[in-house]
Protein backbone atom coordinates (compact mmCIF):
# COMPACT_ATOMS: atom_id res chain seq x y z
CA UNK A 1 0.00 0.00 0.00
CA UNK A 2 1.46 3.45 -0.87
CA UNK A 3 1.99 6.21 1.72
CA UNK A 4 -0.33 9.13 1.17
CA UNK A 5 3.08 10.66 1.98
CA UNK A 6 4.49 9.04 -0.86
CA UNK A 7 2.31 10.84 -3.02
CA UNK A 8 3.82 14.31 -1.88
CA UNK A 9 6.97 13.11 -2.91
CA UNK A 10 6.94 16.06 -5.06
CA UNK A 11 7.08 19.14 -2.09
CA UNK A 12 10.78 19.30 -1.59
CA UNK A 13 11.30 22.80 0.59
CA UNK A 14 14.72 22.25 1.46
CA UNK A 15 16.18 25.04 -0.24
CA UNK A 16 13.25 26.84 1.20
CA UNK A 17 14.25 26.06 5.05
CA UNK A 18 17.94 26.06 4.51
CA UNK A 19 19.72 28.24 7.07
CA UNK A 20 16.25 28.94 8.34
CA UNK A 21 16.97 30.27 12.33
CA UNK A 22 13.82 29.24 13.42
CA UNK A 23 13.88 25.76 12.36
CA UNK A 24 10.67 24.26 12.69
CA UNK A 25 11.26 20.78 13.80
CA UNK A 26 13.27 22.38 16.92
CA UNK A 27 9.50 24.27 17.80
CA UNK A 28 6.66 21.80 16.56
CA UNK A 29 5.21 18.39 16.75
CA UNK A 30 4.26 16.42 13.81
CA UNK A 31 0.98 14.27 13.80
CA UNK A 32 1.34 10.94 12.87
CA UNK A 33 -1.07 9.60 10.54
CA UNK A 34 -3.23 6.13 11.18
CA UNK A 35 -0.86 4.55 8.93
CA UNK A 36 2.89 5.94 9.96
CA UNK A 37 2.34 4.92 13.81
CA UNK A 38 3.58 1.49 13.10
CA UNK A 39 6.51 2.91 11.98
CA UNK A 40 7.40 5.13 14.10
CA UNK A 41 6.64 3.47 17.01
CA UNK A 42 9.46 4.01 19.01
CA UNK A 43 10.27 7.60 18.58
CA UNK A 44 6.47 8.85 18.66
CA UNK A 45 4.49 10.53 21.84
CA UNK A 46 1.27 11.15 22.57
CA UNK A 47 -0.71 14.36 21.79
CA UNK A 48 -4.25 14.52 23.35
CA UNK A 49 -7.40 15.85 22.75
CA UNK A 50 -11.04 16.27 23.46
CA UNK A 51 -11.78 13.43 20.65
CA UNK A 52 -8.95 10.79 21.39
CA UNK A 53 -5.36 11.20 21.53
CA UNK A 54 -2.59 11.00 18.47
CA UNK A 55 0.82 10.23 17.95
CA UNK A 56 2.96 12.53 16.88
CA UNK A 57 7.02 12.68 16.39
CA UNK A 58 8.92 16.24 16.17
CA UNK A 59 9.89 18.39 19.18
CA UNK A 60 8.43 18.92 22.50
CA UNK A 61 9.35 20.29 25.92
CA UNK A 62 11.83 22.53 23.66
CA UNK A 63 13.73 19.58 22.73
CA UNK A 64 14.16 19.35 19.18
CA UNK A 65 13.17 16.43 16.96
CA UNK A 66 15.39 13.57 17.17
CA UNK A 67 15.20 13.13 13.60
CA UNK A 68 17.21 16.56 13.31
CA UNK A 69 21.06 16.03 12.36
CA UNK A 70 23.67 18.45 13.77
CA UNK A 71 23.21 20.86 10.47
CA UNK A 72 19.77 21.34 10.97
CA UNK A 73 18.48 18.87 8.51
CA UNK A 74 15.74 16.03 8.95
CA UNK A 75 17.45 12.42 8.53
CA UNK A 76 14.67 10.97 7.09
CA UNK A 77 13.79 13.36 5.04
CA UNK A 78 13.04 10.86 1.84
CA UNK A 79 10.46 9.18 4.20
CA UNK A 80 9.04 11.58 6.96
CA UNK A 81 5.46 12.04 7.97
CA UNK A 82 3.10 13.68 6.24
CA UNK A 83 2.12 16.28 8.39
CA UNK A 84 6.26 17.07 8.04
CA UNK A 85 6.08 17.05 4.49
CA UNK A 86 3.12 19.39 3.94
CA UNK A 87 4.07 22.12 6.55
CA UNK A 88 3.24 25.35 6.36
CA UNK A 89 0.40 23.80 5.11
CA UNK A 90 -2.21 22.09 6.97
CA UNK A 91 -5.74 20.73 6.27
CA UNK A 92 -8.62 20.91 9.20
CA UNK A 93 -11.77 19.59 9.14
CA UNK A 94 -14.69 22.24 9.56
CA UNK A 95 -16.94 21.18 12.23
CA UNK A 96 -19.86 23.34 11.03
CA UNK A 97 -19.84 22.21 7.07
CA UNK A 98 -17.82 19.28 6.67
CA UNK A 99 -15.36 20.18 4.75
CA UNK A 100 -11.80 19.86 4.44
CA UNK A 101 -9.74 23.43 4.71
CA UNK A 102 -6.77 24.41 3.84
CA UNK A 103 -4.04 26.44 5.96
CA UNK A 104 -0.97 28.07 5.49
CA UNK A 105 0.23 28.45 8.50
CA UNK A 106 2.28 32.32 9.52
CA UNK A 107 4.54 30.67 12.05
CA UNK A 108 6.63 29.56 8.92
CA UNK A 109 9.39 32.79 8.21
CA UNK A 110 8.97 30.89 4.54
CA UNK A 111 5.06 32.01 4.38
CA UNK A 112 5.09 35.29 6.35
CA UNK A 113 8.00 36.56 3.70
CA UNK A 114 6.27 35.05 0.44
CA UNK A 115 9.12 32.54 -0.31
CA UNK A 116 6.91 29.65 -1.15
CA UNK A 117 5.53 30.05 -4.64
CA UNK A 118 1.79 29.79 -5.46
CA UNK A 119 2.41 27.17 -8.22
CA UNK A 120 3.77 24.82 -5.44
CA UNK A 121 0.81 25.43 -3.20
CA UNK A 122 -1.75 24.91 -5.65
CA UNK A 123 -0.22 22.09 -6.59
CA UNK A 124 -0.48 20.65 -3.09
CA UNK A 125 -3.94 21.75 -2.50
CA UNK A 126 -5.07 20.03 -5.86
CA UNK A 127 -3.21 16.74 -4.50
CA UNK A 128 -4.90 16.53 -1.19
CA UNK A 129 -8.31 17.04 -2.57
CA UNK A 130 -7.62 13.68 -3.82
CA UNK A 131 -6.66 11.92 -0.68
CA UNK A 132 -9.27 10.38 1.62
CA UNK A 133 -8.30 11.30 5.48
CA UNK A 134 -9.87 9.18 8.00
CA UNK A 135 -12.57 11.63 9.12
CA UNK A 136 -12.15 11.07 13.16
CA UNK A 137 -8.17 11.16 12.32
CA UNK A 138 -9.19 14.62 10.78
CA UNK A 139 -10.99 15.81 13.57
CA UNK A 140 -8.71 14.78 16.05
CA UNK A 141 -5.95 16.69 14.53
CA UNK A 142 -7.74 19.62 13.87
CA UNK A 143 -7.98 20.04 17.84
CA UNK A 144 -4.45 18.95 18.43
CA UNK A 145 -3.00 22.00 20.71
CA UNK A 146 -1.30 24.67 17.93
CA UNK A 147 -0.19 28.15 17.43
CA UNK A 148 -3.10 28.63 14.99
CA UNK A 149 -1.23 31.54 12.72
CA UNK A 150 -3.73 30.37 10.27
CA UNK A 151 -4.62 31.66 6.98
CA UNK A 152 -7.53 29.77 4.78
CA UNK A 153 -6.33 29.60 1.43
CA UNK A 154 -8.84 26.63 0.06
CA UNK A 155 -11.73 24.54 1.56
CA UNK A 156 -13.48 21.39 -0.29
CA UNK A 157 -15.28 18.68 0.93
CA UNK A 158 -17.73 18.37 2.26
CA UNK A 159 -16.44 15.48 3.62
CA UNK A 160 -19.94 14.07 4.65
S1 LIG B 1 10.84 13.95 11.25
FE1 LIG B 1 12.23 15.29 10.11
S2 LIG B 1 10.91 16.90 9.18
FE2 LIG B 1 9.69 15.87 10.81
S3 LIG B 1 9.97 17.14 12.67
FE3 LIG B 1 11.56 15.50 12.69
S4 LIG B 1 13.42 16.41 11.72
FE4 LIG B 1 11.62 17.71 11.19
Amino acid sequence: MSRKSDKFAFVNFSSICSNCGENCCKRFYAVLLPEEEGEFRESSFEVSTRFGNLRAVGSRGGIPCQYLDGEGLCAIYSRRPLDCRLWPVMVYYDFNTGEKIVYLDLDCPAVSSGRISRELIDDIVSRLKEIEFDEEWLKKYTLAPWPNHLVEIARFGPTK
